[in-house]
């Protein structure tokens, strides 16, 4: 693996415009998205308006060329927006993420201009609303070993197979589709391609019961025979897997940044709470025990922060980050889950239920230790680099 340069420039103040950024994002999410947060959670109900809200203030696609619709923003600006919607509310970052990193990122990167003209400016709008179809029902971490197939026909594809988890795959205008074009190729056989969901043949049904992300739409879609012509296609045939790939390493940036914001979160909760709740005739501050839980976040917080402003800043300067990003996605995210449930444990019986933001908060960590690649997977990400040893697939069969 490509090794980037880590001398970076250890400036750690943000810029004027960057600070500006966080600044109007952190009020835009107190203004707009806090205060949905807990009846969307309650009614487990996604809320098209806010999405159309987030289009509008130029959240949605921020990192797209601005001839696209988008902002042209760097990927520390990017974070910082990120990482604000996130403290407000993960279903609400979920929206920016999938639109912003997974589908409108992906589409700038490999989309032929026709294709970039089409969906960019109405995904960065929030007027179309996009969907990332990666997963199956038998296919997760092995992301190489799709099922779904796309055939070639006369007039351009036919695409057949089922996708599961796909995050906004009810609401969704446009899907990007991962589908095998030759199983003997394996991951060289895979293409990506662009569905509009209005197709015929593409259906979607709400996976309900989740444990967190309640606002947040997932979906199980099946594709029936969709007839796509070659335009429809983002790339060549065999660029699906690099496709996906780069779709991901910015995507687990965009969650890494996401629960950056939920540790924040979980600190200001705690603090103004402990800071206001009394026992033994003192605010429960004054215990050491409870100042040490809230220490914990602040390390916690901070130092997955840095490791997400790294990955950033190696994005921003074109370096090689795929093992950078990983770090960040993995400890930020294994952080959100340990501060959240700390802040439960600053709460009290409080945290245990939804007048305070902390038991959402853990509800909804808990999911990013397993999508973009789970723990295990970036630990072994890691270790490969680390190593020169792949030990994410069995030796038998390696290559
Ligand atoms: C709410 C939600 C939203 C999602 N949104 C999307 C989306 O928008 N688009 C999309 O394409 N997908 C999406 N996903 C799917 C998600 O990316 C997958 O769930 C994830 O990749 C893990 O796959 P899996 O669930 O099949 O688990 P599995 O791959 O079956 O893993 C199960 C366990 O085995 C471990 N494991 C697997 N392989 C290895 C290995 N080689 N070494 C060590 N341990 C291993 C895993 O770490 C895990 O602990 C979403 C999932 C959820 C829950």
């Amino acid at each position: 693996m490509d090794q980037p340069d880590l001398n970076l420039n250890m400036d750690f103040q943000l810029t004027d415009e960057q600070r500006l950024i966080s600044e109007s994002a952190r009020e835009f999410a107190d203004r707009e998205i806090l205060p949905r947060a807990r009846d969307s959670d309650r009614a487990g109900r996604f809320d098209r308006e806010l999405a159309s809200k987030l289009g509008e203030v130029g959240y949605l696609g921020a990192p797209v060329a601005e001839e696209y619709g988008g902002r042209g923003l760097d990927y520390i600006g990017y974070g910082l927006i990120v990482e604000q919607v996130g403290r407000a509310d993960s279903s609400a970052r979920t929206v920016v993420s999938v639109q912003t990193s997974l589908v409108a990122g992906s589409i700038e990167r490999w989309g032929s201009e026709e294709q970039k003209r089409e969906w960019l400016p109405r995904l960065c709008s929030g007027e179309a609303l996009g969907c990332f179809a990666l997963t199956e029902p038998d296919t997760g971490s092995d992301a190489a070993n799709l099922r779904t197939r796309a055939t070639k026909t006369e007039s351009g594809w036919a695409i057949s197979g089922n996708k599961m988890w796909i995050s906004m795959g009810n609401v969704a205008d446009v899907a990007l589709v991962f589908a095998q074009t030759d199983p003997a190729k394996k991951h060289k056989g895979l293409a990506c391609f662009l569905v509009p969901t209005a197709s015929e043949g593409y259906s979607s049904e709400e996976i309900h019961g989740k444990l967190g992300l309640r606002s947040s739409d997932t979906a199980e879609i099946s594709l029936d025979e969709i007839e796509l012509p070659d335009q429809a296609m983002l790339g060549e045939v065999g660029d699906g897997f690099k496709v996906a790939m780069s779709a991901l390493d910015n995507g687990r940036y965009s969650v890494a940044a996401g629960c950056v914001g939920i540790c924040d979160g979980c600190v200001e909760a705690s603090v103004s709470y402990a800071k206001e709740r009394r026992q033994f005739g003192v605010p429960i501050a004054s215990f050491q025990l409870v100042q040490e839980l809230i220490a914990d976040m602040i390390v916690k917080r901070d130092a997955a922060r840095m490791l997400v402003w790294r990955a950033g800043a190696l994005k921003d300067e074109g370096q090689p980050n795929t093992v950078q990003t990983s770090m960040a996605k993995l400890y930020a995210t294994e952080a959100a889950v340990e501060c959240a449930n700390a802040a439960i444990q600053v709460h009290g019986g409080a945290g245990y239920v939804d007048d305070y933001p902390v038991e959402r908060y853990l509800r909804d960590a808990r999911v990013t230790t397993l999508y973009e690649g789970t723990s295990q997977i970036h630990k072994l990400i890691i270790g490969r680099d680390a190593t020169g040893i792949n030990a994410m697939v069995p030796p038998s069969h390696d290559g």
